[in-house]
């Protein structure tokens, strides 16, 4: 259940009164927000008097289910607006890994002649081996930083452990955590705990409601800003890498109210099969696309079988046009 109470006249310190009720709290403009289990139908007695308004739930999906909030929440960085009423698909592409600063030159002229505002980079890479390209780390992050500056892109990297959250909350526009930090609740409690958007990507192995009630950490934390990305689950095929979810974005669609982006490049593995994807992915009327494209594939550290190269990314932007005009999403 979750309840606004006024804040006027609300015992102090908020914190007794919400553990009393085993509630999870956080102070918004003018109200503050306690979350209770799903489980509890009714205002407790003891908080009626400062009760503004009460929303019960079905489940665990509290703040993020459209029981909440009817209309999609919008979340803003730099000059880009995704979800509200904005009608927004917004392009965030760039290679797997920040790799080098002539790479990521590359990469900011190709989004920028392509008037697409958010670039995608890993500095802390969570790969699968150990014996494998890491992420440049710190010195990644500075290298996204000159792209920023120098084209003023808007850069989304992710975090790989909480160790790293404050160099990233410093350097990034949008902090992404990646398929295997889903669950890592450091990172999610940290992130509840700034104003900064967070992509936040769905485990391959978890459900839709799992991956909805890791987006409810943080926004139980008070971070508004959330934004939830499929990228594919693991089913029992082999041949493409995952298989991307998209009965899952339509009731993400339908039942949240946190804007829906869906990454292709990740749930397909190989770039042959990409822009057809990508091009389904807009048909669908989703609120963002997240797409790996690099100067040199072949050569690429990281994720190299499934980057697009310049070629193949300029002239699949170029198809989603008719797509996003015939269902009236703007690209952006
Ligand atoms: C990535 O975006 O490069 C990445 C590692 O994605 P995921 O966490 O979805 O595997
Ligand atoms: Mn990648």
């Amino acid at each position: 259940m979750i309840l606004h109470l006024h804040k006027s006249n609300l015992p102090q310190p908020v914190g007794e009164l919400a553990a009393s009720h085993q509630a999870v709290w956080f102070e918004a403009d003018d109200h503050f927000v306690f979350v209770l289990s799903s489980s509890v139908k009714e205002v407790p007695s003891s908080l009626e008097k400062w009760v503004q308004s009460a929303w019960t739930c079905d489940s665990d999906i509290q703040l993020a289910s459209k029981n909440y909030r009817k209309t999609l929440r919008e979340v803003q960085w730099g000059n880009t607006k995704i979800g509200g009423t904005s009608n927004n698909t917004v392009i965030i592409a760039g290679p797997c890994s920040a790799e080098s600063a002539e790479q990521l030159e590359q990469s900011a002229q190709l989004l920028t002649g392509l008037g697409i505002r958010n670039i995608r980079a890993g500095a802390f890479k969570p790969r699968t081996s150990p014996y494998t390209f890491q992420g440049l780390g710190l010195e990644g992050l500075k290298l996204l930083a000159s792209v920023r500056e120098k084209y003023g892109l808007t850069v989304v990297t992710e975090v790989r452990d909480a160790t790293q959250l404050e160099e990233i909350i410093e350097y990034a526009d949008v902090i992404q955590i990646g398929a295997k930090s889903m669950y890592d609740h450091g990172i999610l409690r940290r992130c509840g705990k700034t104003n900064k958007p967070v992509l936040l990507k769905r485990g391959f192995g978890t459900t839709l409601q799992e991956f909805v009630q890791c987006a409810e950490f943080i926004l139980s934390g008070g971070n508004e800003n959330v934004l939830l990305c499929e990228r594919g689950i693991r089913t029992f095929e082999t041949k493409t890498r995952f298989t991307l979810d998209l009965c899952g974005a339509a009731y993400l669609k339908q039942h949240t109210n946190l804007p829906v982006i869906l990454d292709p490049s990740h749930a397909m593995g190989y770039a042959y099969g990409v822009p057809d994807l990508t091009r389904a992915c807009m048909a669908m009327g989703v609120d963002g696309l997240l797409v790996e494209v690099h100067p040199t594939p072949k050569t690429a550290l990281s994720d190299a079988s499934q980057q697009l190269d310049h070629a193949q990314f300029t002239e699949l932007m170029a198809s989603l046009h008719p797509i996003a005009k015939a269902i009236n999403r703007n690209i952006v």
